[in-house]
């Protein structure tokens, strides 16, 4: 574990907002050794979101995806500071964030302002609602770990409540409808491990109920997964027919009342379809922390969708203070975990780099204040080449290592880059087992796997369990 310090007051302080993909990622990566690192989320720990639609039906459970953000930091060279708190507010002209516990237990400080000489932002994004009534309230995403909790809870809950003596058919139908609205691959990905729930498991524990139990997908563009290929595309769309899930697509959802949603069909027509449980995977939108932080920064930040960086990741308008990184950037990339975790690390890699630049600047500070012997100035001469040299770091540049989704059935989708020879676009068992093994390598720490394959394999031995808490 990292030694116990006092910040260093010659060394720059980094406050680091977030603990997901982009934070971990460069946490891991970067020496602490230059600095003093202070992480600040309201979750002490990194989720690992690719097998959250896994844990809402419990294919495996919440504690295996999920990693103290401390068992990244307490192995630093150097003590990082973590703190469990909500930042609330950046202000980037006196370089400040001001933070809150949010948390139940309160003790008698719950809020305060830090400086900082550079901030990392990585706080994510927030589910988009298009502000459509009763998504708020009626509806559970699937977003964060306590989503995917509500969900499983709920949904016992309608099954149960379905069970209950003397529900009438159209209420039973009604309590046995799962709809989930967005067709990306969050929505795609939560419909076929809601549909591998009914197969494996609801006929076993309620026989009377499984076959009346639906699963409704619905996309107001013309397919699912518009960022997958189309083979993959009509691939997905007929293994969820042979699945019995509805997909309908061309639907755009307008309202959602506690018991039905009101969707508009392509002919402009609006149907009520009645749900028992109904899940909103509608995308991403900036979070209000960040929509502030853009307005402070005026108009450098015209956008919308997130904050605008440069291609070193600084933000535009708070540059050589504020760098940013994955769903809470607006930049070409998608906003997926690889993107945010390859940002990440090289941000990392370009702090090593500015302080080794701090460190020359201050020896040749030195060397000039001692010039005047000759050999002095050729010394000054090779610091200013090496810092010219430094000034140089390398814009980000992505590599795309390929998209891959589970559709259910024992069924994975994969779109891979090949050596720049266009994609291979695969799908079916063999794809499934990479899908697995590829999660297993990604996953956070040698706990996680093998939690997660011990899941996975009780899963299989004794089936998903249907008690609720
Ligand atoms: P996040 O990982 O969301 O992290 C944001 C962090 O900021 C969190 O720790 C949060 O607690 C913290 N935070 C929030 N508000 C504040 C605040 N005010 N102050 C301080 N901290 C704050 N991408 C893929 O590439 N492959 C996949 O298979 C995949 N599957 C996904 C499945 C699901 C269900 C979901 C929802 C997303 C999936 N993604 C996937 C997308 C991926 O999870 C995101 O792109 C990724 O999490 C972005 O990383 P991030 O660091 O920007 O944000
Ligand atoms: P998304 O933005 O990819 O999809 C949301 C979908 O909801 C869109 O297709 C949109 O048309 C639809 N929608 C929005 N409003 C609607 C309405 N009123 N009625 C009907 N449909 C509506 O969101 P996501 O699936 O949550 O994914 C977010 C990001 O995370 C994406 O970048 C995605 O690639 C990434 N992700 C990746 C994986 C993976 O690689 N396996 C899994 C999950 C998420």
């Amino acid at each position: 574990p990292g030694t116990q310090l006092p910040p260093d007051p010659s060394k720059k302080t980094v406050v680091v907002l977030g603990s997901g993909w982009g934070a971990t990622s460069f946490l891991k990566t970067l020496d602490t050794d230059e600095y003093n690192v202070v992480v600040v989320s309201p979750h002490n720990y990194f989720l690992f979101t690719p097998l959250l639609p896994s844990c809402a039906v419990g294919t495996v459970s919440l504690r295996s995806i999920i990693q103290p953000i401390r068992y990244v930091t307490r192995f630093k060279k150097r003590q990082v500071t973590v703190i469990e708190a909500e930042a609330k507010e950046v202000d980037p002209v006196n370089k400040t964030v001001t933070f809150h516990d949010n948390s139940v237990i309160k003790g008698e400080v719950v809020s305060t302002t830090m400086p900082y000489d550079y901030l990392v932002y990585a706080v994510g994004a927030e589910t988009q609602t298009f502000g459509i009534p009763g998504v708020k309230e009626n509806a559970c995403y699937m977003k964060e770990l306590g989503d995917a909790e509500k969900f499983r809870e709920n949904m016992m809950d309608c099954i149960e409540t379905a069970a209950f003596p003397g529900q009438s058919d159209k209420e039973i139908d009604r309590l046995l409808h799962m709809v989930v609205v967005g067709g990306g691959p969050t929505g795609v990905e939560l419909s076929g491990e809601l549909h591998d729930f009914l197969v494996d498991d609801l006929k076993y524990w309620y026989p009377e109920l499984a076959s009346r139990l639906r699963i409704t997908l619905i996309e107001a563009l013309p397919t699912v997964l518009p960022m997958f290929s189309k083979q993959l595309i009509s691939y997905t769309e007929s293994t969820f027919k042979e699945n019995k899930i509805d997909i309908l697509t061309k639907t755009m959802v307008k309202e959602i009342k506690p018991n039905a949603v009101v969707v508009q069909k392509e002919d402009k027509s609006l149907v009520e379809i009645p749900f028992g449980l109904l899940v909103w995977a509608g995308g991403n939108k900036a979070r209000s922390i960040t929509v502030d932080l853009m307005k402070a920064l005026g108009a450098a930040q015209a956008g919308k969708r997130g904050l605008a960086v440069n291609d070193h990741l600084e933000v535009v308008g708070a540059e050589g203070s504020i760098w940013a990184l994955g769903d809470c950037t607006s930049t070409s990339y998608a906003p997926t975990a690889q993107v945010a975790s390859q940002q990440g690390g090289y941000l990392a890699r370009q702090f090593v780099q500015m302080a080794k630049k701090d460190a020359l600047e201050r020896d040749l500070q030195v060397l000039r204040a001692g010039a005047g012997s000759e050999g002095g100035i050729e010394d000054a001469k090779k610091v200013e080449g090496a810092l010219e040299r430094m000034r140089k770091f390398a814009p980000f540049s992505y590599s795309h290592q390929g998209s891959l989704a589970y559709i259910g059935s024992d069924k994975a989708i994969a779109d891979l880059p090949i050596f720049g020879q266009g994609n291979l676009a695969t799908g079916g068992v063999a794809t499934y087992l990479f899908w697995r093994s590829a999660y297993i390598s990604t996953l956070f720490s040698l706990r996680n796997r093998v939690l997660v394959s011990t899941d996975w394999l009780a899963t299989k031995l004794f089936g998903r369990d249907v008690s609720r808490e």
